[in-house]
């Protein structure tokens, strides 16, 4: 199933199986009988044992699927260990999009949405997408990450999960 990233919003395919569904059960009860056949010379009551070792090995194979699938390539957004840890799902984020920014075959692909944190004259605080910023607010934004050093700034770039980021993680 064709899904965005929460964080990033690049598009991704997430399988929505988690388990071992019919399908697995009668294929997996199909093997064992043959297996059965080649070893007994039988139907023997012992490839009971085959059947759970099959579906054993169908079950990790579907969740890992499936639990790798939730992770998103390009920013490494993980919303499992983000329920779980938010602060540990944001180091992780952190480190793909360092190493993303230092891979050489990212340089000319268009930059990630990352989440731009506002904060307006006001010291309110907002969180926003970068496809909601208005054109000023983006101007202000690359202003603001061409000197970064400056303390007065009145944007951050921060992701939602509070960590600082560089320039070049977004690029
Ligand atoms: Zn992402």
């Amino acid at each position: 199933v064709q899904a965005y990233c929460l964080f990033c919003k690049s598009k991704k395919y997430v399988y929505t199986k988690k388990h071992a569904t019919l399908i697995n059960w009668i294929l997996s009860s199909f093997c064992s009988i043959i297996l059965s056949f080649i070893v007994f010379g039988d139907l023997d009551f012992k490839s009971v044992l085959f059947l759970s070792v099959f579906i054993a090995i169908s079950e990790v194979f579907i969740h890992l699927r499936w639990r790798i699938s939730v992770i998103c390539h390009e920013c490494g957004f993980d919303p499992i260990v983000y329920l779980r840890d938010p602060e540990a799902a944001a180091q992780i984020v952190k480190k793909k999009l360092q190493r993303r920014s230092n891979d050489p075959a990212n340089y000319l692909k268009p930059p990630l949405k990352v989440p731009i944190k506002v904060i307006s004259d006001l010291k309110s605080e907002r969180i926003v997408s970068i496809d909601r910023l208005t054109p000023q607010q983006k101007k202000l934004l690359r202003l603001n990450l061409a000197q970064k050093s400056n303390p007065d700034s009145k944007r951050d770039q921060q992701s939602n999960k509070r960590e600082a980021m560089t320039p070049s993680n977004i690029s």
